[in-house]
Formats: structure tokens, C-alpha cells, sequence
């Protein structure tokens, strides 16, 4: 354990395997450790082919992925994109890169995601966004199906953002295949991880072959240093992309070892006034992340469950803060269709559980009897 986390029980930390060092070792073998090379190309080409998408470029992040997207649509500044409320900043943070406005659109109940209603009425409001960005969050499918039929009825490019959700699926296709432009992360928190890093998928082949031209500062093919456009260094490195390929191999796995762990959870926890984070019967989530809300009048609190899993050096979060309760984003636009925002009641009453596929069994009955005590003192 790296000593000084303080945790020795983990929310998701990276669990490797071996097969990553074979991909890493043949780029060091070969001497492609960098630029670009075979696991760049293969990686792209596996990872598409897994979600079911014509095309992937590998980036140095989902953040990098989620920019590039935003400048495919071609969003300019005053601009504004209807953004997934309750998510992490990297979804919303590259709209400010290009000058454009986020309007924050609140959460439904069961996913805690993209209230399709809530969707609907920022169209009404503002009926001339440049995209709408949805995020899957915490590996739970959206209601895809009628935010999809919303963006289309308004001619409104979709972006998903699957950083969180890769392996998801709904009504059996997989998560960063509904959106025009999709985005996963392979940051270390994550499902799978490189140690770092992103892709964009599209089937508009367009798109990605732009992306990958943006990603290694836009140089023009000729055989100068030319350039008609601002780039940026965005690319995977090879030995990035090898880890993700030996990784790949296992992302099955991971999610069969997160789904007994929520599964665990859900059984354990039974009795008790909380609620585990649901999903729709049309979906299959990769369980990424286990979570619950404590039920309302309950007198504990998420921090209590929280100080008493820290405890046990056991790490557990806040759910994320919603963006329109952010500082950065204190002058953007909200939506909602409740009487109190979904988003805020859920980060009032929520978190999310140690959830992590390197957890014994042992470790996940501690946590269990920890959680439970906080409830039964
Ligand atoms: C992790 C994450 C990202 C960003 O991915 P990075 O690879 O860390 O840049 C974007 N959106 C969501 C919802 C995430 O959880």
C-alpha cells in the first residue's frame, strides 16, 4: 500500500494484472515507447470495437477527449451546452477553453442523471444550444432513449461522456455509442485505467481523424512545420496505450467483481433507511461505483457514515458536488423541473461506498458492519 493515502481500503484504485507489461514491453522492445506506434493504433481500434463504434482517437485524457469534442461541434464563444448537472468539473471545465456557457440541467430521481423533462424546458428557454453534453455517472446509464429523441427533435449534437461508465450498457448497447461523439477515461480511478488518459469515438470518421490532427498541434501535411490552426499536444503515448490494452483485456472482470460488490452492498444493507444508487431495468451499469442516499428524516448524516469508514481506514466520497452549485459556475443557468433540485438532494444525502475490486471479503464485511453501526448505535 502506498503508505501515505491513509486508506487501506480503497473507493477504485488501479488493479493491474501482467498483461499490461506485455503491451509495455513490446513498445520498449521495439523502441516505440513514443510517439504514437502499434498499442496506439491497436488500442483505438479494440476499444471501438468493444463499445461498437466505427472510430477512436487515443488522448492524453477524457478532459483532452471532451475538448476536442466540444471544438468538433464547433462551439464558439457566448455559445451555450446543456450539461449533465450532477458530474465531475472535467465534463463542464473544456466548454470554458472555447468560450462557451454551460447550462446546467438537473438530475431525475432513479439515475441521477439528465432529467429528460428538465431537457426539454431548457430547449424552451434557450432553443439554440451548440450541443448537449450527457454523462453516465457513476457507471448508470442515462435515459438515453429520450434525451436522444429531444437533441434530434432540435437537429442538437449529443455528446456522451462515458468516462465513468465504460462496460455500461443499455437496452444492450454499450455507453459511448449513442452520441454523436462519445468520450471514456482511462484516468486511475476509473474502471480500467492506463495510468492516464482518454479516447474519442465517433463513427463519423470525419471527426476523429480531425481530433487525432488537433491532438498533435495541427500540423498541416506538408513537409515543413506548417500550421493553418491552433493545436494541442493531446496524443496517448504508446507505453499509455499498451497499459490500456493489457487492461482492456480484463475490463469483463472488473465489472463482474464491481457488480457482486454493489450486490453485497444491496443485500447487506437491506434494513436499513438508505437507498442504493438505482438504475433502470433497460440498463446494465458496470457497477463502477457503489453509492447510496440516506433516506430523508433519518438523523445521520453521509459525513458520519464517512468518518466512521475513515475509521477503519476506509475511503468512501461525497457524491459530487453539483455544477451549478459551483463558484466557478455562479453566473451560469440552471434548469429543473422540481421544486427543490434532484441534484442538490442527492449530494445532501449521499455517498459513495468503498467500492474497490481489490477489496477481501473480509475488508467488505468490515466496511458493511462499520456502515451498519453508524445506523444502529
Ligand atoms: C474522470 C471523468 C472525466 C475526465 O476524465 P480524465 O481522463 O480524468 O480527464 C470526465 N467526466 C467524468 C464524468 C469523469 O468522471
Amino acid at each position: 500500500m502506498y503508505g501515505m493515502s491513509g486508506y487501506d481500503i480503497f473507493l477504485s484504485s488501479p488493479t493491474m494484472h501482467g498483461d499490461e507489461m506485455k503491451f509495455v514491453r513490446e513498445a520498449f522492445d521495439t523502441n516505440w515507447v513514443a510517439p504514437l506506434g502499434r498499442n496506439v493504433d491497436e488500442f483505438e481500434k479494440e476499444l471501438a470495437a468493444y463499445i461498437g463504434v466505427g472510430f477512436g482517437a487515443a488522448l492524453c485524457s477524457g478532459t483532452a477527449a471532451l475538448h476536442l469534442a466540444y471544438k468538433w461541434v464547433g462551439l464558439r464563444p457566448g455559445e451555450l451546452v446543456f450539461c449533465s448537472d450532477l458530474t465531475f468539473s472535467a465534463t463542464v471545465n473544456p466548454i470554458s477553453y472555447e468560450g462557451g456557457r454551460q447550462v446546467f440541467i438537473d438530475s431525475e430521481r432513479e439515475t441521477w442523471n439528465m432529467n429528460p423533462a428538465a431537457l426539454a424546458l431548457a430547449f424552451e428557454k434557450y432553443p439554440k444550444p451548440r450541443a448537449v453534453v450527457l454523462v453516465h455517472l457513476y457507471g448508470t446509464p442515462a435515459r438515453i432513449d429520450e434525451i436522444r429523441a429531444i437533441c434530434d427533435a432540435h437537429g442538437v449534437p449529443l455528446i456522451e461522456d462515458a468516462a465513468e461508465s465504460l462496460g455500461a450498457t443499455y437496452r444492450g448497447r454499450q455507453t459511448g455509442s449513442f452520441g454523436d461523439l462519445s468520450v471514456v477515461s482511462f484516468n486511475g480511478n476509473k474502471i480500467i485505467t492506463s495510468s492516464g488518459g482518454g479516447m474519442l469515438l465517433s463513427d463519423d470518421e470525419r471527426a476523429i481523424v480531425k481530433a487525432r490532427f488537433w491532438a498533435t498541434q495541427s500540423r498541416d501535411p506538408a513537409p515543413h512545420y506548417q500550421h493553418s490552426e491552433i493545436g494541442y499536444n493531446y496524443r496517448m503515448s504508446n507505453v499509455v496505450a499498451g497499459i490500456g490494452r493489457g487492461q482492456l483485456l480484463h475490463l469483463d472482470e472488473h465489472i463482474a467483481a464491481k457488480k457482486r460488490i454493489y450486490f453485497t452492498y444491496q443485500g447487506a444493507f437491506a434494513d436499513l433507511p438508505i437507498q442504493m444508487n438505482l438504475y433502470l431495468a433497460e440498463s446494465e451499469p458496470n457497477f463502477w461505483l457503489s453509492c447510496l442516499t440516506i433516506n430523508e428524516g433519518c438523523p445521520v448524516t453521509p459525513q458520519q457514515v464517512m468518518t466512521a469508514l475513515a475509521g477503519i481506514r476506509a475511503e468512501s466520497r461525497p457524491i459530487w458536488k453539483p455544477m451549478h452549485c459551483q463558484p466557478v459556475f455562479a453566473g451560469c443557468e440552471f434548469v429543473t423541473v422540481a421544486d427543490k433540485p434532484v441534484s442538490e438532494d442527492i449530494f445532501a444525502r449521499g455517498l459513495c461506498l468503498p467500492s474497490d475490486i481489490k477489496m477481501t471479503d473480509a475488508d467488505l464485511a468490515r466496511v458493511i458492519e462499520t456502515v451498519r453501526d453508524v445506523f444502529y448505535v
